[in-house]
C-alpha cells in the first residue's frame, strides 16, 4: 500500500477515539522507533514521552529483546496453558514474579491485558467467595476516575465516564467511591490529612451502608494514570488497608501502570507503603514488546480453589493466549535486563531529576499544579491558578499544549487538562533535558494561542 493510501483510506475503528475528528485530520503514522525517539511517516523525529501507553519501559527497537522473541518463535511459536500442559518459559516467569512480588506467596495467572487481567481479578473474587460459601461477597468498590481497563467488567471498574457512556456501564455490583484528588477536591483549608479522613469516612459509610459482606474487594491504581496521574496523599494507602481490613475486604492493587520501577521501587505499593491481596501486572512486564498479563493471587485463595474444583469440576477460566510462550520469553528477558542493568535503581535516580526539572513549571501561568514521583509525572493546567479555576470545556488548554507539542517534535498525553509524562525508564539525564525544555516552548505556545 503506498504512503498516499495510507493517509486516504483509513479502514480502522480506532479505539478511545473522537471518529468525527479522526475522520478529518487523518491518523499519524508512526513508522520506527529507537531507545527514547520515534520517527513519523515522513521522517519527523520525536522524544517519545509517554512511554507508548505508559509501557515502553525500555524504549524502541531493542535488538536483545528481538532476538529473544525470534528465538521463541523459532522454538515453538505456541503452547499452551490448559487440559495438564504447561511450558517452561511460563513456569520460570511465574517462579520469577514469585521473588520480586510484595507478597508472601503467590501463584499466577497469565492473560493478555490489563483489562482482562482485571477481568480476571473480578471473577476470582467471585470464585473464591462462592468456593468458601460466602456468594453474597460479590461487589467491588472503585473509585471515580479510576482506570481498569474497558472489556465489560474492568470498564464497570473503570470510573471514567467516557468509558461508561453508551455502554450501560458500571455494571450492577460495581460500585465508586471518592478519588484522593486532593488539588482539585480539597475544600478550602483542608490539610492533606483531614481530606483523607473526609474521603476514607465516606468510604466508610459506603461499606457500612451497602454492608460489609456484601463486598468482596476494593481496587485502586498507586497512582491514578488516565484519570490524571492522581497521587495518593500522604498516609492514603496506610489508612485505606486499615479501614479495609476491619471489613475483610480485599485491596486489588492494579500495578498495570505503577508495576515494574515506575514510580522509583519495584512496585507501586512499595512506594505508597501498602500490603496488596491481589495485584494487576500487563504493560511493563513486557515493556511492550509483547501483549502478556500477570495476575497474582495469594496462595490461601488458590488452595480454596483447589477445594472448589474438587467440588465442582474445572475452573473454567482462561485465555488461548493465556501465557503465550513468546511472550513469556520477552517477558523473562526483560526482568532480565531490569536486574542486569538496575534500571529500576536508575530510573528512581532519574526520576528525581526529572522531577525536580519539572518543579520549575509550578511558576508558568498556565500550570496549577505539578505532580508526581520517579518517572511519572502530571501538569495540570489552570485558568487561574490561585482560584483554582479549570478551563471549560476540560481539555482546551491540554489539546493546545499537546498539538504545540507535536510541532516541537515532542510525544506526551492531555488526560483533559492534564499533561502526562511518563518517559522510558532509560532516558538519560540529556533527554530529560531535552524533554523538559520541548515542553516548556509548548506550554509558552499554548499560552500564546490562548490569549489570541
Ligand atoms: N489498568 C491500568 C492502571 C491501566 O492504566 C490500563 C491501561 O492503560 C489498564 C488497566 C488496561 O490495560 P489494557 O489497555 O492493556 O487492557
Amino acid at each position: 500500500m503506498s504512503q498516499k493510501s495510507l493517509h486516504n483510506h483509513y479502514p480502522i475503528v480506532p479505539p478511545t477515539s473522537n471518529f468525527k475528528l479522526m475522520e478529518e485530520n487523518g491518523p499519524q503514522i508512526m513508522a520506527r522507533g529507537k531507545g527514547v525517539y520515534q520517527w513519523d511517516d515522513k521522517g519527523k523525529q520525536y522524544l517519545e514521552g509517554m512511554a507508548g501507553l505508559w509501557c515502553t519501559s525500555l524504549g524502541y527497537g531493542n535488538g536483545e529483546i528481538a532476538e529473544t522473541a525470534a528465538e521463541a518463535m523459532r522454538t515453538m511459536g505456541f503452547a499452551h496453558m490448559f487440559s495438564g500442559k504447561s511450558h517452561e518459559a511460563g513456569i520460570r516467569l511465574a517462579e520469577k514474579l514469585e521473588q520480586m512480588l510484595p507478597m508472601d506467596d503467590s501463584r499466577i495467572f497469565f492473560g493478555v491485558s490489563g483489562s482482562d487481567a482485571n477481568d480476571t481479578q473480578v471473577k476470582l473474587m467471585r470464585y473464591y467467595f462462592n468456593a468458601i460459601g460466602r456468594p453474597d461477597k460479590k461487589k467491588i468498590i472503585s473509585r471515580h476516575l479510576a482506570y481498569h481497563g474497558v472489556t465489560l467488567a474492568s470498564g464497570s471498574l473503570t470510573g471514567i465516564p467516557v468509558n461508561h457512556a453508551l455502554f450501560d456501564l458500571p455494571l450492577d455490583g460495581f460500585l465508586h467511591t471518592d478519588s484522593p484528588f486532593y488539588f482539585r477536591d480539597a475544600m478550602d483549608e483542608e490539610t492533606e490529612e483531614d481530606f483523607t479522613n473526609r474521603i476514607l469516612e465516606n468510604l466508610d459509610e459506603l461499606i457500612q451502608r451497602e454492608g460489609p459482606d456484601t463486598i468482596a474487594a476494593f481496587i485502586a491504581e498507586p497512582i491514578m494514570g488516565a484519570g490524571g496521574v492522581i497521587l495518593p496523599p500522604e498516609g492514603y494507602f496506610p489508612k485505606l488497608r486499615a479501614l479495609l481490613d476491619k471489613y475483610d475486604i480485599f485491596l486489588i492493587d492494579d500495578e498495570v501502570i505503577c508495576g515494574f520501577g515506575r514510580t522509583g521501587n519495584a512496585f507501586g505499593c512499595e512506594t505508597f507503603d501498602f500490603r496488596p491481596d491481589t495485584m494487576s501486572m500487563a504493560k511493563a512486564l513486557t515493556s511492550a514488546y509483547m501483549p502478556l498479563s500477570a495476575v497474582a493471587i495469594p496462595e490461601s485463595m488458590y488452595q480454596a480453589m483447589i477445594d472448589a474444583t474438587a467440588e465442582h469440576g474445572v475452573f473454567g477460566h482462561g485465555f488461548t493466549y493465556s501465557g503465550h510462550p513468546v511472550s513469556c520469553a520477552v517477558a523473562l528477558k526483560v526482568l532480565e535486563i531490569y536486574e542486569r542493568d538496575n534500571v529500576f535503581a536508575y530510573a528512581a535516580k532519574m526520576g528525581s531529576y526529572l522531577q525536580q526539572k519539572l518543579q520549575h513549571f509550578s511558576d508558568h501561568p498556565l500550570v496549577g499544579e505539578v505532580r508526581g514521583t520517579g518517572m511519572i509525572a502530571g501538569l495540570h493546567l489552570a485558568k487561574d491558578k490561585e482560584t483554582k479555576s479549570f478551563f471549560d470545556p476540560a481539555g482546551t488548554a491540554g489539546a493546545k499544549v499537546i498539538a504545540a507539542c507535536v510541532d516541537n517534535g515532542l510525544i506526551l498525553r492531555n488526560l483533559g487538562d492534564v499533561i502526562a509524562i511518563c518517559p522510558p525508564l532509560v532516558i538519560s539525564e540529556a533527554e530529560i533535558d531535552e524533554l523538559v525544555d520541548k515542553l516548556g516552548k509548548s506550554l509558552d505556545g499554548a499560552l500564546e494561542d490562548l490569549k489570541r
